[in-house]
């Protein structure tokens, strides 16, 4: 049977249970307006993040409190490329006859289908790259092997612009000037995949890890590298990066005493997964762990600087970042937040001072919603790793995000009913995308 066309027949309208994520400036519907009622979006963009594919079976997480179904990560991103292409597709076919009737300003959708697609980080799993049981690196072109399964799935569609956000596991699987330049796939022989393909890699064009682009005269989007200031910062198999590994040691004692037991760590890389670094960690504290990182000092400038003329000038922001921003997204623990959570709150709320409509993140599997006093929506997308209702007509998690005028309309699908998004009641089957609206 093909899974992946299930989305395809959906017939039960979505009706969503009281979601506690309601807020004033934020509701989830069912409803799936004509599209024809309303001007078309000013852009649109697809969006998952956390694929984190490995070619292993499913287990639970190290502290054992999530299943991870690794390969049906790869049957999720199929879906998401599909329903990427559906919305692209649909609407090139209206190019003709809108094409004299293009005005100046906004944009058409109807001629520009999907303007781009962002991968929020962690696109494969550390266990690509490092055997926990036999404690070493694997070879390298087993990482480059199922790199390439993921590839050859986003290779499929329609929209050739993709963002992909640095994460965590892009660091143990690659390194720092790979990440920059792209992933050579064909240099390591992966015949399968076509000599044109997609590349991975996570710098914009001028090389940056941190940059911002303009899909839109009156919006800004800007991409974030938590992952600055990081132990792990220069890739693998470079060695840690020793500043940012004595910062860990001074807010984490376990990684102290981890170090000090372990001399060669800098070398062998040792860390994630390796020992209990949350041990004794209180409160938000849990963020001071191996697997996290910061924005440095010249980004957070950098940060400041995009931020103060973009509220000048009057443009509206959307905020990309692997690692999550705002503590009330992280349920209490701050185990998935940025290192300096703190100061680039501080940037985004008081420089941005209510321009920045959304921050993006991925790394909480689980997914998260906050929205601040200034209107401001943090929103951690779910990852592929927990789809659990693939098989009764639920293809996510993935969505569409449309922005117009008044609204950022995401339209799309959670993990499951539990999703923090995009919940459905428990049971119900063929859902049609559902809705997050942000409003403007
Ligand atoms: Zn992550």
């Amino acid at each position: 049977m093909d899974r992946r066309t299930h989305h395809h027949h959906l017939k039960a309208p979505a009706r969503c249970s009281s979601s506690d994520n309601k807020t004033d400036k934020a509701s989830t519907s069912g409803k799936n307006p004509s599209s024809s009622l309303h001007p078309p979006p000013l852009f649109k963009f697809g969006l998952l993040a956390d694929i984190q594919y490995c070619d292993t079976d499913d287990r639970t997480n190290f502290s054992g409190s999530q299943v991870r179904r690794y390969r049906n990560a790869l049957n999720v991103a199929r879906n998401a490329v599909e329903h990427f292409n559906l919305h692209h597709h649909e609407l090139e076919e209206d190019t003709t006859t809108l094409n004299n009737t293009t005005t100046g300003g906004a944009r058409s959708a109807k001629t520009r289908g999907i303007d781009f697609i962002v991968h929020n980080g962690d696109i494969i799993d550390h266990q690509c790259a490092f055997d926990f049981q036999t404690d070493s690196f694997k070879p390298i072109s087993e990482g480059r092997r199922q790199l390439a399964d993921v590839m050859e799935i986003l290779d499929q569609s329609a929209c050739r612009e993709w963002i992909f956000t640095i994460g965590n596991h892009e660091l143990y699987n690659f390194t720092r000037r790979e990440l920059i330049d792209g992933v050579d796939l064909k240099k390591e022989g992966i015949e399968s995949y076509s000599k044109d393909g997609l590349t991975f890699k996570c710098a914009s064009e001028d090389g940056d890890l941190y940059y911002a682009k303009k899909p839109h005269e009156k919006w800004k989007v800007i991409i974030l590298n938590p992952y600055d200031v990081s132990i792990y910062s220069k890739g693998r198999e470079q060695g840690l990066d020793e500043e940012a590994l004595s910062l860990l040691r001074k807010h984490n004692p376990n990684a102290d005493k981890w170090c000090d037991e372990n001399p060669d760590v800098v070398q062998t890389e040792r860390m994630s997964g390796t020992f209990p670094y949350f041990k004794d960690l209180e409160g938000l504290n849990g963020r001071w762990v191996p697997f996290n990182g910061g924005v440095g000092a010249t980004q957070l400038e950098w940060l400041r600087a995009e931020l103060k003329s973009s509220k000048e000038n009057e443009e509206k922001v959307l905020i990309f970042c692997h690692l999550l921003v705002h503590p009330k997204t992280t349920s209490g623990t701050g185990r998935t937040l940025l290192w300096n959570y703190d100061e680039v709150l501080e940037v985004i709320q008081k420089v941005g001072d209510g321009c920045v409509k959304c921050v993006f993140s991925g790394h909480q599997h689980e997914g998260g919603v906050h929205v601040d006093e200034l209107g401001t929506h943090f929103v951690v997308l779910e990852s592929p790793m927990l789809a659990s209702d693939e098989d009764k007509g639920h293809p996510g998690p993935f969505c569409v995000v449309e922005v117009n005028e008044t609204s950022v309309l995401m339209k799309g699908f959670g993990r499951s009913f539990e999703s923090r998004l995009f919940p459905y009641e428990e049971g119900l089957e063929n859902v049609e995308a559902l809705e997050y609206k942000i409003a403007l």
